[in-house]
């Protein structure tokens, strides 16, 4: 009982209430077999049938074509970052016949802030040919938007270095991104286009996945852990095109893959060639099915007058929501005066994470001396006051500090609009 909470954190993020009720009211008992799904063996016929379900939902929400794989993997983003060197290095050197030295083979990044900066390291340290491609940072002085396409080294501005280095059996294995960066709140307005269709566009889709359509037929591999739009952390969920699928060998002149990070033995087993993480895998599917179900949305919301019937469920119905909440919420921090938004290229500002700094100085005033430490001190008291109306986990991430907002599907418009109210008294208070 008590004050309602609204939990803004970015992942672990907010699980929609129905699912979390309904998980709470067949914890006991899974589906009359006397035990709770935990205690389930994996190779039992109610969690193969799971497995099966979750997958399709999956393929449901996303219309996931046929040529491609779902796959549950453990070991959260992290471990995807170096799934996906190991993999398709394999599979591009496979495509190279097999000869030359897989450490010359290039793996094209374009990083747009803090995750997709930690995955080109990731590369580099595992020995690949790491190109940045793109590094925001560099050209735009901070993680603030996302440089324009042609100024990439891809692009066809590049277009003859990228043919030399084709012929020279250069190709790359793969064109990485991350398609919402969850610190610095940029997110693509837009698929990257490719130079060379033949080489396979990977993304990060952690904090943005299930928030709007996508037409996975773009992508080679697309990856996402599932502890901010899916459900509990300890799944990620990878969804491969099958001709990509390639073991790595020792006899290749490759390093062998472990088999827990190989796409093949993942997708060749059904995602349960090892003990899954069930009760996460579990949770997931409630989630999905709460966006395929209509009514408990429905409830949850607390405003169907608004909905028309049809257009309610699933990712096209959750983007429709995701515009709205995350307008209304850059359309108050545009209005506030102590407000700023962190990400200044508005076309990539994130629906999903929204940054911003709060500052004692009033916008405009050119003449006002920042008080560096007087504009911490407001933002802590911001986020602790947000705290004691329930509106939780508000910070910033540990390595830029500020304000954070996470909206994932999720969270109401309801949380939103409470949230905007807060800022509007905070800011009264001033
Ligand atoms: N990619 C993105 C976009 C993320 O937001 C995160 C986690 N915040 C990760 C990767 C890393 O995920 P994990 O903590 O599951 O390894």
């Amino acid at each position: 009982a008590g004050q309602h909470k609204w939990n803004f954190g970015a992942g672990p993020a907010m699980i929609p209430r129905p699912v979390l009720e309904r998980a709470q009211a067949e914890f006991l008992n899974y589906q009359s077999t006397g035990l709770s799904l935990m205690e389930l063996s994996h190779r039992s016929q109610p969690y193969e049938d799971l497995n099966n379900k979750a997958q399709a939902q999956l393929r449901q929400l996303l219309k996931v074509p046929d040529n491609y794989k779902v796959i549950f993997m453990q070991g959260g983003g992290h471990t995807q970052f170096a799934a996906v060197v190991y993999n398709l290095i394999a599979w591009r050197h496979h495509q190279n016949g097999t000869k030359g030295d897989w450490r010359q083979i290039p793996v094209d990044y374009v990083v747009t802030g803090s995750w997709s900066a930690k995955a080109a390291e990731e590369a580099k340290r595992l020995g690949a040919n790491l190109r940045v491609v793109c590094d925001a940072k560099k050209a735009l002085g901070a993680y603030t938007g996302i440089p324009a396409e042609t100024t990439w080294a891809t692009s066809d501005a590049h277009g003859a270095t990228r043919q030399a280095d084709d012929e020279a059996g250069q190709k790359p294995a793969y064109l990485y991104y991350c398609d919402n960066e969850t610190v610095n709140g940029v997110e693509f307005p837009y698929v990257p286009s490719l130079h060379d269709p033949s080489v396979p566009l990977v993304c990060d889709m952690s904090s943005n996945i299930l928030s709007r359509p996508v037409d996975i037929s773009k992508f080679g591999v697309i990856y996402a852990g599932a502890q901010k739009n899916i459900g509990p952390a300890g799944v990620s969920v990878v969804i491969i095109r099958e001709d990509l699928l390639q073991t790595s060998e020792l006899k290749d002149g490759l390093p062998p893959v472990a088999l827990m990070l190989d796409y093949k033995t993942m997708a060749k087993n059904n995602s349960l060639y090892n003990t899954p993480p069930m009760f996460a895998i579990y949770i997931s599917s409630l989630v999905f099915e709460w966006l395929l179900d209509a009514p408990s949305q429905r409830v949850q919301d607390g405003d169907a007058s608004i909905y028309p019937h049809s257009s309610f469920v699933g990712v096209e119905a959750a983007q429709a929501r995701n515009e709205r909440k995350a307008s209304k919420l850059y359309k108050a921090l545009e209005e506030s005066r102590f407000c700023r938004i962190v990400v200044q290229d508005k076309a990539a500002r994130s629906k999903m994470n929204i940054p911003f700094r709060i500052s004692a100085t009033p916008k405009g005033d050119a003449s006002a001396i920042v008080d560096k430490k007087k504009d911490e001190e407001m933002e802590a008291a911001f986020v602790a006051q947000a705290e004691a109306k329930g509106l939780l986990q508000l910070a910033g991430h540990r390595s830029v500090g500020g304000i954070r907002a996470s909206i994932y599907n999720a969270m109401t418009e309801e949380g939103v609009d409470v949230l905007i109210a807060y800022l509007k008294e905070f800011e009264s208070q001033y």
